[in-house]
């Protein structure tokens, strides 16, 4: 997630704004139960590998990255989403990369219903790299990310979605949302909407933020859809307490929402390993990571739903 913070001297009211929809929960059959824990546990295979040493922190345009491209394209192969592009992976130049260039990873799967449709589901893959031989390993941010996105693609291989849906791992998130933007440049396709992911490990609840003109009628989806707890945000302390996170613009939905495409965000709670080197796979816990993993999946299916009830 992007570093972007809002003074709290300079606000002079900044009230987090908080609305639930917290149902009981249902059973779900003995196959469902032992699929779900196959899949959530690959979900943290996935965050460990992302950020191990290997990956040194997976800064655009080192031999991290490089490594980190290549562990989520063997994914992408391994699920049987098929490439965007050739080899899945699109570079593009900017001045902050140069003259070496960043690479998106994208893959789709086919939507039954509006294959000419997208719902693009992204997340960045980047993070800050290492300096001298501290890593900067970013499991939270946005190893976790990544992770339930490659989980997601994983599940509509197996459950055709309605629309098509684009599975977008973007590069030089942390340097400005740089590669959102050099694929929104050049997109021919139509997109609906935008579910971004980043910053899902570590937190016990699953915060969103959507684009105003859709909020109302995700709200009402989302309060009558059993067991399932979103907690609406905008704003978020960071650690220090004295700042709030805004996370209108800390990740790459707003470069889609900059495009005029609608978004929905979902994120945890800024912790206290932040941005530090500290933020290590081993604080994961499962029950956490599988908590958030079905809630991205949630989401999705309460985002058809809304498509498919109010248009596009
Ligand atoms: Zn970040």
């Amino acid at each position: 997630m992007l570093n972007l913070s809002i003074s709290l001297k300079h606000t002079l009211i900044v009230l987090p704004i908080l609305l639930s929809g917290c149902t009981s929960s249902k059973l779900t059959t003995c196959q469902e139960r032992i699929d779900n824990v196959k899949a959530n546990t690959q979900v943290l295979a996935d965050i460990v590998q992302l950020s191990s040493s290997e990956m040194s922190g997976r800064a655009p345009t080192t031999r991290g990255s490089l490594a980190a491209q290549q562990y989520i394209t063997e994914r992408f192969i391994n699920i049987g989403a098929q490439p965007f592009y050739k080899g899945y992976t699109k570079p593009f130049a900017h001045r902050k990369l140069a003259p070496l260039k960043g690479v998106n990873l994208v893959a789709t799967v086919a939507g039954s219903v509006f294959p000419e449709q997208f719902i693009v589901v992204s997340a960045h893959y980047d993070h800050l790299g290492h300096r001298g031989s501290t890593i900067f390993y970013g499991a939270d941010d946005n190893a976790s990310g990544v992770a339930m996105m490659l989980d997601l693609a994983a599940h509509l291989t197996r459950n055709p979605p309605l629309y098509s849906v684009l599975f977008l791992a973007t590069d030089a998130e942390e340097k400005g949302l740089l590669g959102a933007s050099a694929f929104l440049q050049e997109n021919e396709i139509d997109i609906v909407l935008n579910l971004n992911l980043d910053m899902l490990g570590r937190s016990k609840r699953m915060y969103y933020l959507v684009s105003p003109d859709i909020r109302n009628k995700l709200r009402v989806s989302i309060e009558s859809s059993s067991n399932t707890c979103f907690v609406y945000r905008r704003r978020h302390k960071d650690r220090s307490s004295m700042r709030y996170v805004d996370y209108f613009k800390a990740s790459d939905h707003y470069a889609f929402h900059k495009a005029g495409i609608p978004y929905v965000f979902l994120s945890g709670a800024i912790h206290n390993d932040y941005h530090l080197s500290s933020d290590t796979s081993d604080k994961m816990r499962l029950a956490n990571v599988s908590n958030q993993n079905e809630h991205v999946r949630k989401m999705f299916g309460l985002i058809e739903d809304l498509l498919i009830k109010h248009g596009t």
